[in-house]
Parts: structure tokens; sequence; C-alpha cells
């Protein structure tokens, strides 16, 4: 039988780390004792193995989630006890955040701590900030945002033509629901998916990147000492192809919320329809535009183009993977921007000072290195960068290309890493249509210091989130979510209510 747990060496100490399936509150082993290993893309030694859900591993999980659904949770337990448990689970998180980092920084190579303001003064008004804030502090406030929510989830009372009769609505959980997350944020997009789906009564099977599965199992833990009852959450790491897709093609789950790639959002809808049409919503990739005018400040703007594109090392869907400049700015924009490449410190994802670690696998780091010897042979001009940092582990110097032209892969494709295009435009038109021009739509920004030109641009811009004078900067009460092939549907805010609810009208003759 394999082992449900181990035991892990952090900077903090030695940490029991569960590596079974989570189902009704329990580690247990995958059947048949199938396990994948999980790697450190800094040292490329594996980690541990992890327990890989088969497809009779995830009718045991489902099984237990329809019955938490049935009995201990959905309709069975008010709003207001739902939200304390999610409020408990938030302070448990945050009680472990700087384990929970090490690990991350472990298993996914995130940086524990990023001196984020040293590139980028701008993001955090000059102070040194913790990685830790981003990730787990930003999934504490998504998990308290939630709970706030989960006695609040009412529907209308609506008057009808007829005096004799009313109906009201009432927003119900949809029952069962597969959640898959990417490796990218694994904490963050565990938080992001969890927490609202809680909050209406849902219960979960969630799968975690194979890539990246400890810190959802640690969380596991913390989910027992919550007090949530058995199978309300369970988490069953494994394969896309075998767990992943016997979750979204399976017959009881009623909903599938997916963030990853779109190449797997798309197999993700066809098992969806195939199966039983339960509920989709996908959270995809980008190619996401920023667009730096000439009354800009152009510092500042430089400070936000650095971050999107180097901010988790470029892997991030809405990495601002394309910047395009006026060419009044161009040669001093690209001055300041090499400059502010070149002091992004790659390493040691434990070191203070590390911005950038390295790239979650082996397959990213040869896919991104790819990617740059592709773009260097169409042609496009490496400005700094160009290349893997060091000898050991999976690190990509950030890399700027200049010279490009709409047709190159590079500059049409998601990398997923710290490669940035940088192109040139004369007008605000020919800006726009250089920006829309791709098959995505999740994320663009723009950087102008006139006032109409800003929002005339933000209203021409085809994506779901549109950052002015800044980048990246999310909130958990503002919606998140793609245009074109990015996406469907909403995370985050009261949007994301919509997603874990099914409206039903009812029509009442007194
Ligand atoms: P991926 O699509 O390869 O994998 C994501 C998840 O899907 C993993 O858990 C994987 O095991 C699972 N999976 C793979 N094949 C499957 C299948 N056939 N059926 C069901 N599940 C399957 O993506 P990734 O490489 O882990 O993550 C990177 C991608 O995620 C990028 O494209 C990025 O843009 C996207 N992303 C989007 C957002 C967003 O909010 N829009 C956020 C983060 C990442």
């Amino acid at each position: 039988m394999s082992k449900v747990s181990t035991t892990l060496a952090l900077p903090t100490g030695q940490v029991a780390v569960p590596t079974g399936l989570f189902i009704n509150n329990e580690f247990v082993p995958a059947v048949g004792g199938e396990t994948f290993q999980t790697v450190n893309p800094s040292t490329e030694e594996v980690i541990c193995a992890v327990s890989s859900a088969q497809v009779a591993d995830i009718d045991l999980a489902v099984a237990a989630a329809r019955k938490a659904f049935k009995t201990t949770w959905g309709k069975n337990c008010p709003g207001t006890e739902r939200g304390k448990l999610i409020y408990k689970l938030a302070d448990l998180m945050e009680r472990d955040a700087q384990v929970l980092a090490e690990l991350e920084a472990l298993d996914n190579g995130k940086p524990v701590k990023i001196a984020r303001c040293a590139l980028a003064h701008c993001f955090c008004a000059g102070k040194l900030r913790e990685g830790r804030d981003f990730d787990i502090g930003d999934s504490v406030a998504c998990l308290r945002y939630y709970a706030g929510w989960a006695d609040k989830i009412h529907g209308q009372t609506i008057e009808t033509n007829d005096l004799q009769k009313l109906a009201y609505t009432k927003h119900e959980p949809i029952g069962v629901c597969g959640q898959i997350i990417p490796w990218n944020y694994p904490i963050q997009m565990w938080a992001w998916k969890v927490a609202p789906a809680l909050a209406c009564g849902c219960t979960i099977v969630m799968k975690p990147s194979e890539l990246t599965p400890l810190t959802a199992l640690k969380l596991c833990e913390l989910i027992v000492e919550a007090g949530f009852p058995p199978g309300v959450i369970n988490c069953t790491p494994g394969l896309g192809s075998v767990a992943g897709h016997a979750l979204s093609y399976h017959l009881d789950v009623d909903k599938v919320a997916f963030t990853g790639s779109t190449v797997t959002g798309r197999k993700i809808m066809e098992a969806a329809a195939r199966s039983n049409l339960k509920k989709v919503t996908l959270e995809l990739g980008g190619k996401s535009p920023n667009l730096v005018f000439e009354s800009a400040d152009l510092d500042q703007a430089a400070n936000w183009c650095l971050l999107g594109i180097t901010y988790n090392m470029g892997q991030d869907c809405t990495a601002g993977s394309r910047v395009y400049v006026q060419d009044t700015i161009y040669d001093k924009f690209l001055q300041l921007l090499v400059k502010k490449f070149d002091q992004v410190k790659v390493g040691n994802p434990y070191d203070e000072k590390t911005f950038n670690g390295p790239l979650v696998s082996k397959g990213q780091f040869e896919k991104v290195l790819g990617f740059i010897e592709e773009g260097k042979k169409a042609g496009a001009k490496v400005i700094t960068g160009g290349g893997r940092e060091g000898t050991k582990g999976y690190f990509v110097k950030p890399t700027i290309f200049a010279n490009i032209s709409p047709n190159m892969r590079i500059v049409k494709e998601e990398i997923f890493g710290p490669v940035l295009s940088l192109g040139v435009f004369k007008t605000e038109a020919e800006a726009i249509a250089l920006a829309n021009a791709t098959t995505y739509g999740l994320g663009a920004g723009l950087h102008s210091n006139d006032a109409k030109q800003c929002m005339r641009v933000s209203g021409a811009l085809e994506a779901g989130t549109v950052w002015v004078n800044q980048y990246n900067l999310l909130n958990n009460n503002v919606p998140f979510g793609g245009f074109k092939q990015s996406g469907i549907g909403r995370e985050l805010g009261q949007y994301a209510l919509d997603n874990y609810t099914s409206v039903k009208a009812v029509h009442f003759n007194y």
C-alpha cells in the first residue's frame, strides 16, 4: 500500500505533508496504489510520490460529495454556519502562511518573499512585501470575502399581473462541483474556486495540478481542523487525462469549474457536453497587451510592464507578454525597461532577495526555451536575456524581444514564461488594432496621462479586465474572466456566486 504522508525538510523545519487522496476527511491511497512524482524545480530532484486518483477514486470522491450535499451541507446547513466554517478556514490558512509559502516554494518554485518594490515601487508604495502576502494573503482575503456572502445569497420577490399570485426566486446550490486547477497559483486558484462554492452550499471534488499537488493536500488538514463535515471538500490529485477527465465526464457531477489552458478547456467542455451537460465555467489562457502612449509616466509604465511579464516568472494567465510603445518615446522607454529587467534577481526561491524563482517544470522550461530559440530564428532581436539562468534548475533569464512581427509565434502564442515581445505603433487606432489582434481576451493594460484617451482605449480593448496606469492587480470583490477564447464566466466578486447557484422561480397562488 502506498504511503499517505511524508516528512519534508523546509526552512521552518521538518514538516509532515499528506500525499494521499483526501476523501470524506481522510487521506487514503489511490485504488491500486497508483502514484506520480512531484519534482522540486529549483534542484530538478524528486520531492516525493503522491497518490494518483483513478476513475474509481473519482467515483468515491463524488459519492462522498453527493452524500454531504444531501445531508450535512447544501440546503441542510444554514448560510451563517457555512460562513463560520469558511472564516475558520481563513484563520487557519493565515496561521500557517509561512509553512504553506515554503511548501509552495519547494513544489512550485515561487519565491517565499518577493522584493517587489525594488523593481516596481509603484506596486506597493515602496515597501518590501512578502510573496505570501499575494498568494496566501490574498487567498485568506478571498475566503473571508465569500464567508461574508454565505448568508446573503437571496432571490427576489416578483409581483405578477395577477394580484392573487406572486412569484419569487431562490438561488439554490448547484450541487456537486468538480474543480480543476493549474499549477501557477496552486493556493490562490484553490481559494478562488473553493470559497464561492462553499458559500453557496456546494460540495467539492478538487483536482489540483499533478505538477503542484502538495499545498492543496496540506490545506486539506486545515479543512478537518476547521470542522467541515466529511465529504464537503474532497481533493483528488492525479493526471489530467485520467482524474481530470473522469471528473469532467462524471454523470453525478453537476458542475465543473476549470482554470488552465484553452486546449484543456475545450476538452473539458466537450466531456461535459458528452456526459450530462453539466454546467461549465472556464478561466483560460491569454496573450495580454500593454499599450504605452507618449503622455504616460514612462518610469511607472516601465515598472508595470516589467511586473506584467516577470511576476510569477511570467507564468501568469494575464502576463503582459506584448508591449506596444508609441514611436515617439520608443527608444527612451526601451532603455528604461532594459535597466529594470536587468535588476530582476533570478534564483533560489527561499532567498529573500529573489524576485524570480524557476519555472515550474522541465516541460515548461523546455517550452519557454523553445519559444526563445524560435523567436531568434524568426528574426526577432534579443535585447536582454535570451536563455537559461545557471546550469541546474528550471531558471530562465527575463527576456525582451524587439523587431517583432505579428505572425511570429512568440507574438501570437501564450509562452507562459518571462518573455516579452516589444513592438511599436504610431497612432491610437494602430495601437488598439495591435492589442486586439489575438484570439485571447483576458487582460490588457494602457498607460497614458490623457484621461479621454484612457476612456476611449479602455472601451475599445477586447479584454475581460483592463488596467489603466497599472497592471495585474486584482481585488476579490471585482469580477475576473475572459473575452473571446480566454474563457466562459467570471470568478471573484458577486458574479462568482452565479457559478455555483441555480435560480429557481416559484409561482405562488394564494
Ligand atoms: P493545463 O490546462 O495543462 O492543466 C490545468 C489542469 O487541467 C490541471 O489540473 C490538469 O491536470 C488538468 N487537465 C489536463 N488535461 C485534462 C483533461 N483532458 N481533462 C480534465 N482536466 C485536465 O494548464 P496548466 O499548464 O496547468 O496551466 C497553465 C494554463 O492555465 C495557461 O494557459 C494559463 O493561461 C491558464 N491559467 C488561466 C487562469 C485564468 O484565470 N484565466 C489562471 C491561471 C492559469
